[in-house]
């Protein structure tokens, strides 16, 4: 089976009915951009900026930081990489840097990712020069983590758009485009759709925290592992509303937690209207295998017919589906 996934390197990820899917791969390590060429992968549709943070003994500075964002934009050539600044904070603790709240009884609700960069500013200005550095001359995509209300994204885009503004007037060389948008991965930012659609230039759902919060259960809870299943009903509806308005004001979404590299789950979430799936290098070729063979017409109405009446497992009436359609 690896051998005929490495041989779907060369061919597209699109569906039997001629629908063309994105498939990107998630990375945090220079190195990680290798995975594009050994996969054929479109792009990095995630790349983790903590890891560098996380696996320095210091602060790294923003010499090191724009080495780093630069090397993976060169390995990826004309394919996108979207940056995601950096998710620390709460178990992700730097021992080298003051932002300890202390004892949180909940890290994962708590002061963290994009928290704690609008607090902290220091830190997300430099790196947003050095994200901007390293992309001069190219379009540069950056995205936040933890959106929780639209006027945080706001915030955010307003302390690029004035280091880019610095840096133009310092006469350094820009990129040609920067590209904003949040990741939707706290569930209260989906009763504010009508305030960031117009904002942003795209969406990424990231269904491992998005899962968590939705269902009040750790995601690091071996207990709760399996008790809630990515296909349950709840999930599912739950992206399909986040999906139609973001359709319709024309702002492309994807999904790059987890969720999108297991095959079942992303015929489902194709079946949603979710053509852009960033994951890890692993899966690429498993659901791409799964994407040939897919009819999206045929997907999008079984999903319409499963979530208007859902029983309770929904994985096994998925499966069958898949089993009796040669998925
Ligand atoms: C997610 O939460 O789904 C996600 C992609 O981000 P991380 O796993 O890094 O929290
Ligand atoms: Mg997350």
């Amino acid at each position: 089976r690896r051998a005929a996934f490495a041989a779907l390197r060369d061919v597209p990820p699109v569906t039997k009915d001629g629908h063309r899917v994105t498939l990107m791969v998630n990375a945090g390590l220079r190195d990680d951009a290798a995975a594009l060429d050994t996969t054929g992968a479109d792009g990095i549709g995630l790349f983790r900026t903590e890891f560098q943070f996380l696996v320095s003994a210091t602060l790294p500075q923003r010499e090191r930081q724009q080495r780093l964002y630069r090397d993976v934009m060169e390995a990826a050539g004309d394919r996108p990489v979207v940056f995601r600044t950096i998710d620390i904070g709460g178990d992700k603790a730097l021992p080298y840097l003051n932002t300890d709240p202390g004892d949180e009884e909940n890290p994962a609700m708590g002061w963290r990712a994009l928290r704690l960069a609008l607090e902290r500013d220091g830190l997300m200005k430099a790196q947003a020069r050095a994200l901007i550095e390293a992309g001069a001359g190219r379009t540069l995509n950056v995205m936040f983590p933890m959106v929780s209300e639209a006027w945080e994204f706001d915030e955010a885009k307003a302390l690029f758009e004035a280091q880019r503004a610095w840096l133009g007037s310092r006469g350094r060389r820009l990129p040609l485009d920067v590209r904003y948008g949040a990741m939707l991965e706290v569930p209260a930012l989906a009763e504010q759709l009508d305030l960031i659609l117009p904002n942003v230039d795209f969406l990424s759902i990231g269904t491992n925290d998005l899962t968590q919060f939705l269902f009040a259960a750790d995601r690091a809870n071996p207990k709760l592992a399996e008790r809630y299943d990515w296909l349950s009903p709840s999930i599912l509806r739950f992206l399909r509303r986040v999906v139609g308005p973001a359709r319709e004001a024309g702002v492309p979404v994807g999904v790059c937690g987890e969720m999108g590299g297991r095959p079942l789950e992303a015929m489902a979430l194709i079946g949603l209207g979710i053509d852009r799936l960033s994951i890890t290098p692993a899966a690429v070729g498993p659901v791409k295998a799964m994407i040939r063979s897919l009819d999206r017409d045929a997907i999008t109405a079984e999903m319409a017919r499963l979530l208007a009446h859902p029983v309770r497992d929904m994985r096994g009436a998925l499966g069958a589906w898949a089993a009796t359609n040669g998925v």
